[in-house]
């Protein structure tokens, strides 16, 4: 991709920070990917709001939060990306239902819920993504999902409009949330029409010290069963109905497969961790080896769950 004019935002008063060819390996979890045209970080909500309504009605945009589900390929992004992680940051009481904005990461949700006297919320401590992208993936673990908890999300629109929608509005299953009338919220496009900035969920009432040792628990079980050490993005195929994608791969040998610097990994055959500066090329040719390989042994066609962007290198 052709690197890179910075589109003009002719000055109007934004108070975010705006940076061009931005190595979007320094944004993802996989530590891998090319480099994107633009990055703005809104200061908050207010000046979000006001990028969206400045913003030229072409310029190609995607909201990311931690990127600990995205591949972005090594050709990179065209346009804009918007950057919740650090920006839209505020969490409270509002009433009984606990309110946060997108860029809230679950770890700290988690410790916010438990911290007042809540239950229910434990799961997204093990999630290391942001509220925004919990959303749009509908992530989940152990049994919970987001979307159960959620009573309103806050979003904005491509053009800077706020609206308040329900949970009635969107078709929402396993790792999967849309509008229901077919308009694309997760983003996975570039282009989308609307991005989360906040949500108000509803959670048990308990007691905060066992709230607290839930997440423990849990952190303590997922270091055990998960490469954490090294650089990946969580589950990289959809579970089949019935079975699970990593029992599949691990049954026809897959684990430790390597390419580039992606390899299988040893400890937890769904994840493809990072073991030598693997490029976005490196991981999606393992993925794709992975895929036949199960299909030719099991006809199974895995799915994937990481979300792929961006422009292959020519
Ligand atoms: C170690 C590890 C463990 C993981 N475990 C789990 C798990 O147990 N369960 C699970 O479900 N996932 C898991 N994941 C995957 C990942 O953490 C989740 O999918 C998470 O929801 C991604 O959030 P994010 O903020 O990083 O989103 P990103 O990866 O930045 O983006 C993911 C998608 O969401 C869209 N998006 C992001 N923010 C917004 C927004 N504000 N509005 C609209 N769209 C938006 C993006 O455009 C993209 O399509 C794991 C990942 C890792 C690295």
């Amino acid at each position: 991709m052709k690197m890179s004019e910075p589109t003009q935002f002719t000055d109007q008063g934004l108070r975010g920070e705006l940076r061009h060819d931005v190595d979007m390996s320094r944004h993802t979890s996989w530590r891998a990917g090319g480099i994107a045209q633009h990055m703005y970080r809104p200061a908050d909500l207010a000046d979000l709001q006001h990028f969206l309504k400045v913003l030229p009605a072409d310029e190609e945009l995607i909201a990311i939060g931690l990127g600990s589900n995205l591949l972005i390929r090594d050709g990179g992004l065209h346009g804009t990306v918007l950057l919740m992680h650090g920006a839209l940051n505020e969490m409270y009481m509002d009433g009984e239902l606990l309110y946060a904005q997108a860029g809230v990461p679950g770890a700290k949700l988690a410790r916010f819920a438990a911290a007042n006297d809540l239950h229910g919320a434990g799961f997204f401590a093990g999630i290391p993504g942001t509220l925004g992208g919990m959303l749009a993936m509908n992530a989940g673990c152990y049994g919970s999902e987001t979307w159960d908890k959620v009573v309103r999300v806050q979003v904005l629109t491509r053009s800077g409009e706020m609206q308040m929608r329900t949970p009635q509005d969107y078709q929402v299953s396993y790792r999967h949330a849309s509008r229901v009338q077919g308009l694309v919220c997760g983003n996975d496009e570039l282009g989308a029409q609307e991005f989360f900035v906040g949500a108000w969920l509803r959670l048990d009432q308990g007691e905060s010290e066992s709230a607290k040792q839930d997440i423990k628990a849990l952190l303590e079980k997922r270091s055990a069963s998960q490469p954490l050490h090294l650089p990946n993005a969580g589950s990289v195929f959809r579970n089949p109905e019935g079975d699970h994608a990593a029992r599949l791969i691990e049954s026809c040998g897959l684990k430790g497969l390597r390419i580039g610097g992606a390899q299988v990994s040893q400890k937890h055959a769904n994840f493809i961790v990072n073991i030598a500066n693997a490029s976005a090329t490196d991981i999606e040719s393992l993925m794709a080896k992975v895929r036949e390989t199960v299909a030719e042994k099991t006809g199974v066609k895995l799915q994937p769950e990481v979300k792929i962007i961006g422009e292959k290198l020519a």
